[in-house]
């Protein structure tokens, strides 16, 4: 009874969406990225992201204003790995926090002695568990051109990652079977990739099984032959946890 409410709910949030059909085609052709999809896939994933552009709220940060048309392109990328999954997959947070650009926030860390620093580093994107996505809009607007590199694709990957705890390159499977062949295949893929780098996947992955995750799930939607090649069985056991198969 709730699930067929909640459907007809969504049903009416689309068909009251305002966005008119010229802004999606002005979106659509701006990522040559969903080029590979259907027409059926093209219209779910515009439905999908209007359900997902109703849920989140967009803040804009040193008056940068987010426009109709960045909200659309965040939200096309930010849909495509849970096109077959649902928009259920991005439940339990609502925020993303757009910068003009890479920006540099100040954290505390505590260290091996327990001693406390501030540091700051450089980023183009973060996402909290159960709290915001953050975007820098320079990176994003030159995302989902097909170079391997998508930051919104990353930062996404990372919520779908948090959803069973902090971010670890082990998202919710489908199957227990799914569970146990994921953890062998990337733990496997992981250790070779600290001492093997792979042309086109970036070294960044390296740095955590988390990173890992997301590095390789930008290159199989953007570049998918190229992860095919370097890990042809993490490329099954992605395509088997998205439901797609890009190549
Ligand atoms: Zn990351």
């Amino acid at each position: 009874m709730f699930k067929l409410f909640r459907q007809w709910r969504r049903q009416r949030i689309i068909e009251r969406s305002t966005v008119s059909s010229g802004s999606w085609d002005t979106a659509f052709r701006q990522l040559p990225l969903l080029d590979r999809l259907s027409e059926e896939e093209q219209d779910r994933l515009r439905r999908l992201a209007i359900l997902f552009l109703h849920e989140k709220s967009f803040v804009g940060t040193y008056d940068l204003e987010v426009s109709e048309e960045m909200r659309l392109l965040i939200a096309l990328q930010a849909c495509l790995p849970i096109l077959h999954l649902g928009i259920d997959w991005y439940s339990g947070w609502t925020t993303i926090i757009v910068y003009p650009a890479g920006f540099a926030p100040e954290r505390e860390v505590v260290d091996e002695f327990g001693l406390v620093h501030t540091v700051k580093s450089k980023l183009i994107g973060e996402a909290w568990q159960r709290g915001p996505v953050i975007l820098s809009w320079e990176d994003t607007e030159s995302a989902g051109t097909l170079d391997g590199h998508n930051v919104v694709i990353h930062e996404f990957i990372h919520k779908l990652d948090m959803l069973n705890g902090a971010a670890d390159g082990f998202p919710p499977q489908h199957k227990r079977s799914h569970a146990e062949a994921w953890s062998e295949l990337f733990t496997a893929a992981y250790a070779d990739f600290q001492d093997n780098p792979k042309p086109g996947l970036s070294r960044y992955g390296a740095t955590a099984p988390a990173e890992f995750l997301a590095v390789l799930s930008e290159v199989f939607f953007e570049n998918p032959g190229l992860l095919n090649d370097a890990y042809p069985k993490v490329y099954e056991a992605l395509s088997l946890f998205f439901k797609q198969n890009p190549i």
